[in-house]
């Protein structure tokens, strides 16, 4: 993979434009893989409650068995198995051990199945947390692709529709400091790339320009980005004039001062998505607003109302067989609702929109949560316009620092208030330095977070 990087990075433009279009090529492929199999998926967006839980419960059962037989580490519960027509496997699995990536990385050996073929394996990002290695099925990492396209469809999404995406692909080196064209154009599959790394005003308005022209039906991109494009965008003489149907999201939380940017920059209704890093249980926002789970993927405690929520959430794969991870805290907080209902028609179980990944929090030291919404309330109650151009990183176990993106005018009228501020939000407990920076820090996949906890990573408890 980095061979193939640095041999893309090293090309020139012209080839580089001509993978991408090779690539785009092969996607057309995968999409009609997708689509097959979320057709054969369909009926499970509505099934009644009684069925949702006996489909469940079956594919339980079916892992737990795989899970006792093949798996090392769960060759101890093996007598279990006998209860399987007599107990539910809700009941079961509260008998066996919560897992983590922590736990699992003490013998990651004894987690995998002795008999695997067609696996693929794949790393979750070490810059954000714990590094871990999951093993894949292969048609479990296809299932998973396809289960985020399908956030797309329920979007609207016709074949022919241009997408243009602000997602961290790396398709402009980062040796170009200041590229004219931070985007690649695949025309097999209709994909506009924007790079994720080289946003700055003029980048920016030239992104602008080319969606402009290019008219995509939809903008897809991580918050982070969309916030700071869509900022950059409202300073320029941007107009938003054709029918964008919505702006997709992922992988990060899209806090309300982020939304309210968007949409006023982009004129349109945002969907988000959810999605765990190893691929164990995914979720996507319908027209409703409402996050719904897949179902298919993976069970988290909770979902039914059969067993207690966990937290951090605890998920087991109905799946994957190479792997299977159960009872596995994903380190996320995931609310789910099992009474709620949603009005688009679908039965699929509901969680809450607001996900916060655990190293999001701010900790002081007696010990004390605070919120990222508070923090953020911190910088809106002041009215501070840059918001955007911010980050709030706890540093040590007593010491926060604010970094703005400003010029040096902005930055002392802000930097008094925001001090302020802050000190009220962590309750005193906190050193506040505020500090002006060029640049915020953008973690290798693409994304910076807005609040960052350096201090505690993913220890917090
Ligand atoms: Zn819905």
């Amino acid at each position: 993979m980095s061979l193939v990087k640095s041999l893309y990075d090293a090309s020139p433009r012209p080839l580089r434009v001509l993978y991408t279009n090779a690539y785009g090529v092969a996607n057309i492929r995968r999409f009609r893989k997708w689509n097959r199999l979320l057709d054969s998926l369909a009926y499970t967006e509505s099934l009644s409650r009684e069925q949702q839980i006996r489909y469940v419960d079956q594919r339980l059962k079916e892992i737990l068995s795989h899970a006792f037989t093949q798996v090392p580490f769960y060759a101890r519960f093996a007598s279990l198995a006998k209860d399987f027509h007599s107990r539910s496997a809700f009941d079961i699995l509260r008998e066996l051990p919560i897992t983590s990536k922590e736990f699992i990385n003490r013998d990651p050996e004894a987690f995998l199945a002795a008999d695997r073929r067609n696996v693929t394996v794949s790393r979750t990002s070490g810059t954000t947390g714990t590094p871990f290695t999951i093993v894949m099925d292969k048609d479990v990492f296809l299932l998973g692709d396809a289960l985020w396209w399908r956030r797309t469809r329920w979007a609207g999404y016709r074949p022919g529709d241009w997408i243009a995406r602000l997602v961290g692909d790396p398709i402009v080196p980062l040796h170009e400091k200041n590229p004219r064209k931070p985007w690649i154009i695949s025309y097999p599959d209709r994909r506009i790339y924007l790079s994720t790394f080289h946003l700055n005003p003029d980048t920016a308005r030239s992104m602008g320009a080319l969606l402009r022209r290019r008219k995509p039906r939809f903008l897809m991109g991580y918050p982070s980005s969309l916030e700071i494009l869509s900022g950059y965008l409202k300073d320029s003489d941007f107009v938003m004039d054709w029918d964008l149907r919505n702006v997709l999201f992922s992988s990060e939380p899209m806090h309300p001062h982020r939304e309210a940017l968007v949409k006023e920059v982009f004129r349109t209704e945002i969907r988000g998505l959810y999605g765990s890093g190893e691929k164990l249980v995914s979720a996507a926002q319908c027209q409703e607003g409402t996050y719904h789970l897949s179902l298919v993927d993976g069970y988290i405690e909770g979902q039914f109302g059969i067993m207690d929520p966990v937290e951090p959430a605890a998920v087991t794969t109905l799946v994957n067989r190479a792997m299977p991870l159960i009872r596995y805290q994903i380190g996320d907080m995931i609310e789910t609702t099992p009474d709620q209902t949603c009005s688009c028609g679908r039965t699929l179980p509901i969680m809450s929109p607001v996900i916060t990944k655990h190293e999001d929090w701010i900790i002081t030291p007696s010990g004390r949560r605070i919120a990222p919404s508070a923090v953020v309330w911190a910088f809106i109650h002041q009215d501070i316009a840059d918001i955007h151009k911010g980050q709030v990183v706890q540093e040590e176990a007593d010491l926060v620092r604010v970094y703005l993106n400003t010029d040096e005018t902005t930055f002392a009228r802000y930097r008094d208030v925001l001090k302020t501020s802050m000190d009220k939000v962590f309750f005193g407990e906190m050193r506040v330095e505020i500090v002006r920076t060029e640049k915020i820090e953008v973690t290798r996949a693409g994304k910076s977070r807005f609040i960052m906890n350096r201090y505690h990573g993913s220890q917090n408890p």
